[in-house]
C-alpha cells in the first residue's frame, strides 16, 4: 500500500460538495448528472442513512457524527458513514468478547460454521451486480473489473475457507516421558480487529473475514474511511446468512481515531492490518500495550524483469502493462519497477507506453472505461507529487506524467525512464498507474538492484529458460514470484511480505495459522 500516515479529515478538505452533504448522500444525482446509470435498489440503499453493525444491530455512532463518502469520479457524495471513535471501537470489542465467550458462535460445530461461511459466498455471488456497481461508485475501480474481479473473489475466498472449518486439526505427539499421551489442539485466537484500506474494499474485507470466521474467531472490522460502503452491506449480507449476533461488527471511521482505539484496545487479541508500511509500524506500537498477535500485508515497489529471451515479447509488454495499470496501480503488489535487458529495452518501454496511451480513462460506471479515478483528492495529490520530484529529478517522462481533467481524481497512465537508483519515484511506494523503466545487461547486477528496497511483496519475471527463471525466482526477496505471467491470485495461494512488506500471509491454508492458537495437552495414564 501507500505510505501516508496522517490524512486531512474530508471536511476540511475544500472539494466539490455536492448538496447531499447535508442529508444521507444521493449516489443517484451524482451519476446520473453524468448520464449514467445507477440499479435504482442501489440508489435506495445509498439514501438509507449508514450505522455500524455492533452485536448485530445497526446503530449509529456514539458520538451521532458522520462523515461524506465520495465518488472519485466527480467527487460528489454518495453516502454519510459513521465517524466513529473510542466509544464504538469499546461497544463492538465488549460484543465480539461476548460472542466469543459465550452464546451460538461458541456452541456451533465445525460442520455448521462451514456451511454457514459457505452461504456468505453464496450471498455475495447472488448481489454480485449490485456489489460490483457500489465498489465501483465508491472507490472509482470500473464497474466490470469489480464484477469480474473483486466481487467472485471475495465469493471465492468464502467458499474456500467454508472447506477448511473442519480441517483445523492438532498433532498426536509421541513425546518420550512415558505413560503420558500428548496431543495439540488448534483454538481461535479471540477477538481479532481487523483494519482494511480502500483499494479493494469487499475483497479486503473477505481476505480478513473469511479465515477469520472459519477458525472460529469473533471480529471488530474497520473499513478504510474512503470505501466504508461495500463493508457495509456485507454486515447485511452476513446477517442473512446467519451469523449470529456480535460475531462480526463493522464499525466505520477514520485511522487516527476508531483505527487507533481498535490496534490499541486492551481486549482485542489479535489486530490484522493491509495498510501503508507506516501505519503498519503504528500498528505494531499500538498493539505493545497488551502484546496482541499482529499479521500485516503491507507495502511494496515490486521488481517485473523481462529478459531479451521472453519469446513472445508482447505477451511480456502487454504483461508489464498489467502489473502496473491494473487497479490504477492502487495495488500493494503492482509491477512498478520495470527492469528490461538492455537489448529490448527501447521496444519494451515503447510498448508499454503505447499500451498506457490507449487506455481509456472515465467514471467506473460508464461501461467504455478502462480505468477510472484514484479514489481520493489525497491520493491524487500523493501521486502529483512524485510525478513533479521525478521531473525535478531528472527523468525522463515517455508518456503521462500529469493529472488527466480538471473534475474527478484521475492520472494519465505514465511510463518513466532515465531514472537513478537514488530517485523518491524509484524507491518509493506511489500507488497510482505509474512505473520507472530501468535497463539492465548482467543477471549479477539485476538480482541486488531488484532485491535493493525496503519491500518485498512481490516481483515478475519474464524468461523462456526454465532454469534461469527458477534461479532467478529463488534469489528475489519476495513473497510472491510470478514467471511469465503477473498478478495471478488464487484463494488456495499465500500471499504476502518478505522484509517491511509484512508478517505473515493472507489466503491459502497458511493464512489459519494467524488465527488460530496451538494449545498441548498432556494427559498423564
Ligand atoms: P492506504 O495507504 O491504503 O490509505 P493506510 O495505511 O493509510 O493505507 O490505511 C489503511 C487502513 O489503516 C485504513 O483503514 C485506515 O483508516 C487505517 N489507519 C490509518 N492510520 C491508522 C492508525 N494510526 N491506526 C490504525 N489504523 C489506521
Amino acid at each position: 500500500m501507500k505510505t501516508t500516515i496522517s490524512r486531512p479529515r474530508v471536511a476540511a478538505s475544500g472539494r466539490k460538495i455536492s448538496p447531499a452533504q447535508n442529508g444521507h448522500g444521493n449516489g443517484e444525482s451524482s451519476a446520473s448528472r453524468a448520464g449514467l446509470k445507477i440499479n435504482p435498489r442501489l440508489v435506495e440503499w445509498l439514501k438509507k442513512p449508514k450505522q455500524n453493525l455492533i452485536d448485530g444491530k445497526w446503530t449509529p455512532a456514539a458520538s451521532g457524527k458522520l462523515f461524506d463518502v465520495f465518488n472519485p469520479a466527480d467527487a460528489s457524495v454518495i453516502a454519510r458513514a459513521p465517524d466513529s471513535d473510542k466509544e464504538d471501537i469499546n461497544r463492538a470489542v465488549a460484543a465480539a468478547r461476548r460472542a466469543f465467550e459465550s452464546g451460538p458462535w461458541r456452541a456451533m460445530t465445525t460442520s455448521e460454521r462451514g456451511k454457514l461461511i459457505w452461504r456468505i459466498g453464496d450471498l455475495i455471488l447472488q448481489n454480485a451486480d449490485e456489489l460490483a456497481e457500489l465498489e465501483s461508485l465508491d472507490n472509482g475501480k470500473p464497474r466490470a473489473v469489480a464484477r469480474v474481479a473483486d466481487i467472485p473473489l471475495a465469493a471465492d475466498l468464502f467458499h474456500y475457507m467454508a472447506g477448511w472449518a473442519t480441517k483445523i486439526e492438532g498433532n498426536t505427539i509421541p513425546i518420550s516421558v512415558p505413560n503420558f499421551h500428548a496431543f495439540t489442539l488448534r483454538e481461535p485466537v479471540g477477538v481479532i480487529g481487523q483494519i482494511i484500506p480502500w483499494n479493494f474494499p469487499l475483497l479486503m474485507a473477505a481476505w480478513k473475514l473469511g479465515p477469520a470466521l472459519t477458525a472460529g474467531n469473533c471480529v471488530v472490522l474497520k473499513p478504510a474511511e474512503q470505501t466504508p460502503l461495500s463493508a457495509l452491506r456485507l454486515g447485511e449480507l452476513l446477517l442473512e446468512a446467519g451469523v449470529p449476533g456480535g460475531v462480526v461488527n463493522i464499525v466505520t471511521g477514520f485511522g487516527e481515531t476508531a483505527g487507533a482505539a481498535l490496534a490499541a484496545h486492551d481486549d482485542v487479541d489479535k489486530i490484522a492490518f493491509t495498510g501503508s508500511t507506516e501505519v503498519g509500524k503504528i500498528i505494531v506500537r499500538a498493539s505493545a500495550g497488551n502484546l496482541k498477535k499482529v499479521s500485516l500485508e503491507l507495502g511494496g515497489k515490486s521488481p517485473n524483469i523481462i529478459f531479451k529471451d521472453v519469446g513472445d515479447l508482447n505477451a511480456a509488454i502487454n504483461g508489464a502493462a498489467n502489473a502496473i495499470f491494473f487497479n490504477h496501480g492502487q495495488c500493494c503488489c503492482a509491477g512498478s519497477r520495470l527492469m528490461i535487458e538492455r537489448e529490448i529495452f527501447d521496444d519494451v518501454v515503447e510498448g508499454v507506453a503505447t499500451q498506457a496511451r490507449k487506455i481509456k480513462l472515465g467514471p467506473g460506471l460508464d461501461a467504455t472505461t478502462q480505468m477510472g479515478p484514484l479514489v481520493s483528492e489525497e491520493q491524487l495529490s500523493r501521486v502529483s507529487n512524485y510525478l513533479h520530484q521525478g521531473k525535478q529529478e531528472g527523468a525522463c517522462y515517455v508518456t503521462g506524467g500529469k493529472r488527466a481533467g480538471e473534475s474527478g481524481y484521475f492520472v494519465q497512465p505514465t511510463v518513466i525512464k532515465d531514472v537513478k537508483p537514488g530517485m523518491s519515484i524509484v524507491r518509493e511506494e506511489i500507488f497510482g498507474p505509474v512505473v520507472v523503466a530501468e535497463p539492465f545487461t548482467k543477471v549479477e547486477e539485476l538480482i541486488p538492484r531488484a532485491n535493493q528496497t525496503q519491500y518485498g511483496l512481490a516481483a515478475g519475471v519474464w524468461t523462456r529458460d526454465i532454469s534461469k527463471a527458477h534461479r532467478i525466482a529463488a534469489a528475489l526477496k519476495a513473497g510472491t514470484v510470478w514467471i511469465n505471467c503477473y498478478n495471478v491470485f488464487d484463494s488456495a495461494l499465500p500471499f504476502g511480505g518478505y522484509k517491511q512488506s509484512g508478517w505473515g500471509r493472507e489466503m491459502g491454508h497458511e493464512v489459519l495459522e494467524h488465527y488460530t492458537q496451538t494449545k498441548a495437552v498432556v494427559v498423564g495414564l
